[in-house]
């Protein structure tokens, strides 16, 4: 072995990583659209918020724009499956926020098809598909066009001049697990559950620290690995 301790922080592909080491973490992972739009002129410089669209001013004169709420797509697979159980309190709160899809992207981490298990000598699923790029949901962006045109008819409906995706990896009380795994040697930091840009300065210095024995300063019981083992009752995270 080439270090004594390991991180695992591979944000939607962890579930996947963990399982094959025989720990299994309740992880799911939801599409979420955004786009650009060509220059427009300015109403408001900073960023925005309701529950039909999102935006943010641009340095090029458009805006950002992303669905408002949590809108999202999520592609059912076998660990949707596995933790359907787990989710449904979370899901239940807003199902029109969720676009069921029946299969992700071949090579996906939850895709149908995707290897659970493979050997030394194979190539692994992290190798075959290096970056998780999914195609953004266009409808869903459609609305967003809609909406931003209503709340600003001055502006007329923005034209998109890019639009993308992501995964975005969650728990079911949309918590992450930051802990020690019950495997020696191995740390986890992941399920940061759409929250990453802005807890991940933190979280960094927190697993620093609880790696190498450093005084981590918080109480990280709320993230810990076995809330989902030792029979506490998951609820959805207390601004849900
Ligand atoms: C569209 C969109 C909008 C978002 N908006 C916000 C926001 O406004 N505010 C906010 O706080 N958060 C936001 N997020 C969430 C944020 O991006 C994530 O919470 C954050 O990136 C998670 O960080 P992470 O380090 O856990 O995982 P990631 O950023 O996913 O990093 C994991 C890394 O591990 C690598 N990896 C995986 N498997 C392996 C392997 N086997 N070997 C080596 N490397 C591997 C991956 O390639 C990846 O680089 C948004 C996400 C999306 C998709």
């Amino acid at each position: 072995m080439a270090c004594d301790h390991v991180v695992l922080a591979a944000g939607a592909w962890s579930r996947l990583f963990l399982a094959r080491h025989g720990i299994t973490i309740p992880q799911l992972a939801v599409l979420a659209s955004v786009a650009a739009t060509e220059p427009m002129a300015e109403v408001f410089p900073g960023n925005a918020a309701d529950d039909d669209f999102a935006f943010r001013r641009r340095a090029d004169g458009g805006y950002s724009i992303a669905p408002g709420g949590s809108q999202h797509d999520f592609f059912i697979g076998p660990d949707a499956f596995r933790s359907f159980r787990a989710f449904w309190p979370v899901v239940r709160q807003d199902l029109r926020a969720t676009t069921f899809r029946a299969a992700a992207p071949k090579g996906f981490p939850d895709a149908w098809t995707t290897p659970r298990r493979w050997s030394e000598d194979e190539a692994s699923p992290f190798e075959a598909t290096r970056i998780l790029n999914p195609a953004p949901n266009l409808r869903t962006l459609a609305k967003v066009q809609d909406a931003f045109a209503r709340a600003f008819p001055g502006l007329g409906r923005p034209k998109l001049k890019a639009a993308w995706a992501g995964m975005i990896d969650t728990m079911p009380d949309v918590v992450p697990i930051v802990d020690h795994a019950p495997l020696p040697g191995l740390t986890i930091a992941t399920g940061l559950s759409g929250h990453g840009f802005g807890i991940g300065p933190g979280m960094g210095r927190v697993v620093a620290d609880l790696v190498t024995g450093g005084h981590v300063g918080h109480d990280l019981n709320r993230f810990r690995f076995a809330r989902f083992t030792d029979g506490t009752k998951i609820a959805p995270g207390p601004s849900l």
